[in-house]
């Protein structure tokens, strides 16, 4: 019989009843340290003061009015994020999936507006992920993503990561936008080298292609920065940010250049809960304190502390790890054993980690951990690795 609850997920079986900083409790009484922050959203953590007041003080006064209105709280966080970034404009959704669609959606309506309606084609790279929406998944093409879905989304053309000669040779006269994560985050914790972003937002100049970047995963302030392309010191014409941007609350963004959002009048797009007051009251607050320069700041230190920490363990048990990459607070371990195993060995020592594509574990941990919530990661880290190493030797 099927479950009440569709059984598209694999869950691990175990459920929590509350959370304080980078620590969840479990039904059963046991603290975990969460080094996954619900796959990179939880921030500012668990129960943080400051989300707290925001979400009840706004409970308390409105929750929903559709976007048929002014919402003063959607408009305070819009103008956050133009202030804080390349941005002229923002357009909010619930989630990242919603971002990609309308990433979509107003790159063809830009080329359409300029008079180029044949520039509807995409590139996408492999080992991407965007959502499970039917342009998400498009823009994925792998079977596992499309397969016994029917009829794709046409116009995605898919390139292997790092695979300039192909990504040359994919650029034709309908290409109409480029689609890239700076970090990838399922993919395997890959992040593009500052020097091929770069050399991507040339390209795309030169041939007249809009950049898009997904920075759901690797956004809002996850690497050290705001958004994860400010390292490599350019900036996109659209860009995806969901995951962080809420603290837990689901919310999504697409932020535009004026002239990238030019096809995206009155009417063309809309949501009924995008950028809904309560949403968007949690989101200023998660803004205020992620784009706070000393915040960053701190991110970059306890980062580079952990990074070190984590290069130590990952040299101590050689048979387990392979190497360590990523940036900021996240990083992913690359395996030798199955991630798979090293992740629930992980879970038997009350350390939360999230595995990836590529045989990667992912670290992912709330921008707010302390320096001692990071010792405790190690320790148990090593602890894992320990009996993850000895299980993998034991005769079956
Ligand atoms: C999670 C994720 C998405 C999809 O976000 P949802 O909120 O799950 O729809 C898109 N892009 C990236 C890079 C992600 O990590």
């Amino acid at each position: 019989m099927i479950p009440s609850v569709l059984p598209t997920y694999n869950r691990v079986p175990l459920s929590f009843t509350h959370g304080e900083g980078a620590w969840l409790v479990a039904e059963d009484g046991r603290r975990f340290l969460d080094m996954g922050a619900g796959i990179a959203v939880n921030v500012l953590g668990h129960a943080h003061p400051a989300l707290i007041e925001a979400l009840t003080a706004q409970a308390g006064k409105l929750w929903h009015v559709s976007n048929l209105y002014q919402i003063p709280e959607q408009q305070a966080l819009a103008d956050a994020l133009v202030d804080a970034t390349f941005a002229d404009s923002v357009f909010f959704t619930n989630s990242g999936t919603e971002a990609c669609e309308l990433a979509v959606k107003m790159a063809r309506k830009h080329w359409a507006a300029k008079g180029h309606p044949e520039k509807t084609g995409l590139i996408s790279f492999s080992g991407n992920f965007h959502g499970r929406s039917s342009a998400a998944i498009a823009a994925s093409g792998t079977d596992k993503m499309i397969g016994g879905f029917g009829p794709v989304l046409p116009g995605f053309v898919h390139v292997p990561w790092g695979d300039h000669d192909a990504l040359h040779s994919a650029i034709d006269e309908h290409i109409g936008a480029i689609l890239i994560e700076p970090v990838q985050g399922e993919g395997g914790i890959r992040p593009l080298p500052d020097q091929c972003l770069k050399g991507l937002r040339e390209l795309c100049d030169e041939k007249g292609i809009l950049m898009i970047l997904d920075e759901v995963q690797c956004g809002m302030g996850r690497t050290g920065r705001l958004f994860a392309h400010e390292w490599a010191g350019i900036t996109p014409d659209i860009m995806m940010v969901a995951k962080g941007i809420g603290g837990g609350f689901p919310l999504g963004a697409v932020l535009a250049t004026e002239d990238a959002a030019a096809g995206m009048t009155a009417g063309t797009h809309g949501s009924t809960y995008g950028g809904n007051p309560l949403a968007c009251a949690v989101g200023l607050a998660v803004m205020r304190h992620v784009s706070d320069p000393d915040f960053l700041a701190e991110v970059r230190r306890k980062a580079a502390l952990l990074r070190q920490r984590i290069e130590s363990i990952v040299a101590t048990h050689a048979d387990v790890f392979e190497e360590v990459r990523g940036v900021g607070l996240m990083l992913g371990l690359k395996c030798r054993l199955p991630a798979a195993d090293v992740v629930e060995a992980g879970f038997a020592h009350e350390l939360i980690t999230i595995p990836a594509a590529d045989n990667v574990m992912r670290l992912l941990p709330p921008l707010t951990l302390s320096d001692s919530d990071i010792a405790e990661a190690v320790s148990r880290l090593d602890r894992a690795a320990t009996a993850a190493s000895l299980k993998a030797k034991a005769p079956a």
